[in-house]
């Protein structure tokens, strides 16, 4: 696409300029399809990847005997439920793309029913959302800290990591945890930020943890739903396709319940390994010889609720030219966000005098 002074031009006509702050599944919904209209896009995150909460850590430890491992730990969403038939349609094609899998975890020695077809991105969980964001331009480490209104009516977009002049964009789609996209809007949209600000979001402490796997080859399931204690998760995260775990040994990840999180939330990482070490044992139904732990904190984990809506989602304001999308809006998981990031997306170009055109 051309640029020029005057901003990207496509066969004479200036194409609008989007900045879609957020590359987790909603802001790669929108991203993906305003780009696919012909809008020119840019995706900001602060982290450095895409995925947002669907994430894979990779750490590397030294064990007891001095040798290095990797392995992968799913920390953050566990899978991808599909339901709505856009979304069964996107991740099939993701399949047929060769970064997701089917995936019928055995839950608690039963097999989940099938009536949600379930998909697990691969190598990682980002894989979903770098498949989405292929041909974006994407921009990492770079925490958008402030917008503001130009005298001109565009957006300036100040990044925490860059000294450099604020950058400009015709539209800015805000696509994160609702208290931080609150802060952004307050000076140009109250009563969304009020909005925002309502939505209550639990917490959830993740346990990652690698222990022998020799005296657990009895153990049948994939996960576990406990019914009681601090654990409201438990995964034998090394069964899982394409996650890198030490020879002979189990990777487990196990999520704590939002109450016990929310009492325990400021406390010392190590006391809450050994409380989350001692509940995973508890319900693994036996002692585990622990090679490697590590704790994370989501401080903004999941919605309790989703925002009443202000106008009805999704949130546009074509006169000011500022969307917001995620989870916060739509609900507790990665579909509800790809449809929020999706719907906005389409609610902008049906506003927009036309696909190119600013
Ligand atoms: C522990 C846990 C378990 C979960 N389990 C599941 C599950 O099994 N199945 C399921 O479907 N869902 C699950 N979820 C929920 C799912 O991950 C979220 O619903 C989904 O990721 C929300 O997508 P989003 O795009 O709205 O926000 P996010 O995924 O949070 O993406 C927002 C992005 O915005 C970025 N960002 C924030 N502020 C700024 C800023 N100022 N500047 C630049 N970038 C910024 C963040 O870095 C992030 O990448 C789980 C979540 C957690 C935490």
């Amino acid at each position: 696409m051309p640029l020029d002074a005057a901003g990207p031009r496509l066969n004479g006509a200036k194409v609008a300029v989007v900045a879609v702050v957020g590359a987790g599944p909603a802001g790669a919904a929108c991203a993906a399809a305003l780009q696919a209209a012909g809008l020119a896009v840019t995706v900001f995150d602060k982290s450095r990847g895409v995925g947002g909460r669907m994430s894979t850590r990779r750490t590397r430890y030294t064990d007891a005997q001095g040798a290095e491992h990797t392995v992968h730990f799913d920390h953050g969403a566990q899978h991808v439920g599909a339901r709505h038939a856009a979304f069964v349609q996107l991740m099939q094609a993701a399949v047929q793309a060769g970064c997701a899998v089917p995936w019928q975890p055995v839950v608690d020695g039963e097999a989940e029913s099938p009536s949600r077809q379930r998909f697990l991105p691969v190598p990682g969980m980002p894989a979903l959302c770098q498949h989405l964001l292929r041909g974006v331009t994407v921009q990492l480490q770079a925490t958008v800290s402030a917008l503001q209104r130009t005298p001109q009516g565009d957006w300036a977009l100040t990044l925490a990591e860059h000294a450099a002049e604020p950058l400009p964009f015709d539209h800015v789609v805000l696509a994160m945890p609702p208290a931080q996209a609150a802060v952004l809007l307050a000076p140009h949209h109250a009563a969304w930020a009020e909005a925002l600000r309502g939505v209550v979001m639990n917490p959830c402490w993740t346990l990652m943890a690698v222990s022998s796997a020799a005296p657990l080859a009895s153990l049948t399931w994939d996960a576990q739903v406990p019914a009681a204690g601090p654990l409201a998760w438990v995964s034998r995260n090394h069964r899982r396709p394409g996650r890198a775990t030490p020879p002979g040994c189990a990777s487990w990840v196990a999520q704590a319940r939002a109450d016990w999180s929310l009492q325990h939330l400021e406390d010392d990482p190590q006391q809450v390994i050994t409380a989350l070490l001692a509940a995973l044992a508890h319900s693994v139904g036996q002692p585990l010889d622990v090679h490697y732990s590590a704790v994370h904190r989501w401080r903004y984990a999941l919605p309790a609720a989703v925002a009443a809506a202000t106008p009805p989602a999704p949130w546009w304001d074509a006169a000011l030219g500022l969307g917001v999308c995620g989870d916060g809006l739509g609900g507790p998981d990665v579909e509800s966000a790809w449809l929020s990031g999706d719907a906005l997306a389409r609610s902008m170009l049906n506003t927009l005098p036309a696909a190119t055109a600013r």
